[in-house]
């Protein structure tokens, strides 16, 4: 061990596990690829403002959980704690949407940071994937990504997952409504950290974990009661287009989310084996964002999925991927003219696009079989200066132990037969 540790509420990733991470972030990737969704890739910081603009200045998310430093030039930074901001201003200062072809659709993949309190499932460092179709409004959209995330996760082989689905209305309705939230929770009996709330953003109390809180909120004006009819018409269309798709969501007219600039679709992907930590991923409608960062308007919607918490989720169903074994053959060579020999056939081969290994190092026989075989592959090619000295090479199958001499220079070709 080093002096070193990874930092608190990182962890590392590491072979054979970290195989399944790539796995989940392919897995989720792939159906948002097929759908028109252009990668894009942003900077791991930004401009601490675009944050505290565009996430809410009144969001734990800003104000507690934020890594924001200065830097020598004295640029106020912070590393970025979620997908969407970023991806919006990158859109909006490549022009993207002047294109004349919207929505633009982009899909993301990386490293979000949050100074919160670790535990299982929620840490410092972690890793997201997203998706955000930005400047349409048709409920067609919000569907879409809806189903491309619970595409993905069933692709993964999970079943134990529920979208919970809301709408948060739009700039007409919600203000009403929040006015009239604020009324009813002024009447409770709330902490002071509580009541700071009400007046900032009244309906992140609604999401109050705690019992006590929950127990008042019973008779709590709830927003579905308060949508304008074109909220309610458009939300009446992405519950029957998920419907029309099969999939299955619960309304949840409490769902609100930790993040200001959700608009009308709001919905959650939880996860039932995962404890407190259930949020597996997340997303919505975010018509006023753009303006908010000073950008035209531009109604938008987007997910960002957890890829810690979905290989917890593998875990906690038992699911373990199929994984082909990163090494199909693996090359024991026995003496210094072996060595020169196989290592020229294991290029050869990795060039054929053949997973091929090498005993490093020296290895006796004994031990470079025990690597061969850790190492997964199905074929291990053996030599000595015997064998040489006849023109072969021993080609062994590692799960019959069967081995037969082949001509050095017809190798490559047996093993790839070998391997169809
Ligand atoms: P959010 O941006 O908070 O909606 O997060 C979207 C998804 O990212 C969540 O559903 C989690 O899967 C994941 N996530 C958010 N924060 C953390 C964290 N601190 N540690 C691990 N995963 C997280």
């Amino acid at each position: 061990m080093s002096t070193f540790k990874a930092p608190k509420g990182t962890y590392d990733l590491l072979p054979p596990n970290s195989a399944s991470y790539l796995a989940v972030r392919e897995a989720i990737a792939a159906p948002l690829r097929n759908s028109g969704y252009g990668y894009i890739e942003t900077p791991g910081f930004e401009n601490v403002e675009l944050f505290a603009r565009g996430v809410g200045e009144s969001t734990d998310i800003v104000t507690k959980e934020m890594y924001a430093f200065e830097t020598k030039g004295g640029d106020r930074l912070a590393l970025r704690p979620e997908g969407t901001a970023s991806v919006l201003r990158a859109a909006l200062e490549a022009n993207l949407h002047k294109g004349g072809n919207l929505p633009v659709k982009l899909w993301y993949s990386g490293s979000y940071y949050r100074y919160e309190r670790p535990q299982k499932g929620r840490y410092r460092h972690f890793s997201q994937v997203g998706a955000e179709a930005i400047g349409a409004e048709d409920p067609a959209l919000d569907a879409e990504l809806i189903i491309l995330a619970d595409q993905a996760y069933r692709s993964l082989g999970l079943r134990d997952f529920r979208i919970l689905l809301n709408s948060l209305g739009d700039k007409t309705c919600r203000p009403v409504y929040r006015a009239a939230l604020q009324e009813f929770l002024r009447g409770l009996e709330l902490d002071e950290d509580t009541r700071r709330r009400i007046d900032i953003n009244p309906l992140r109390v609604l999401d109050d974990k705690r019992e006590s809180v929950q127990e008042q909120l019973i008779g709590a004006p709830m927003l579905r009661d308060y949508l304008c009819e074109e909220c309610k018409a458009y939300h009446e269309q992405v519950r029957e287009l998920l419907t029309a798709a099969g999939v299955a969501f619960e309304d949840d007219p409490k769902l609100v989310r930790g993040l200001d600039y959700y608009t009308r679709t709001t919905f959650e992907f939880v996860h039932d084996g995962l404890g407190s930590q259930s949020a597996v991923g997340g997303g919505g409608r975010y018509d006023g964002l753009s303006e908010m960062i000073g950008g035209p308007e531009l109604p938008s919607v987007g997910w960002a999925l957890g890829v810690d918490r979905t290989v917890l989720a593998l875990e906690a169903e038992g699911i373990t991927l199929d994984i082909p074994a990163a090494t199909a053959v693996y090359a024991v060579p026995l003496g210094e003219e072996a060595r020169r020999v196989l290592f020229g056939t294991v290029t050869e081969l990795r060039r054929a696009g053949v997973a091929t290994d090498f005993a490093y190092g020296g290895k006796g026989l004994k031990n470079a079989m025990k690597s061969a075989n850790r190492s997964g592959a199905r074929l291990a090619l053996v030599a000595g200066e015997r064998d040489l000295g006849e023109g072969v090479v021993q080609v062994k199958d590692l799960e019959s132990g069967e081995q037969t001499p082949v001509a050095v220079d017809a190798v490559v070709e047996e093993v790839r037969r070998r391997l169809g």
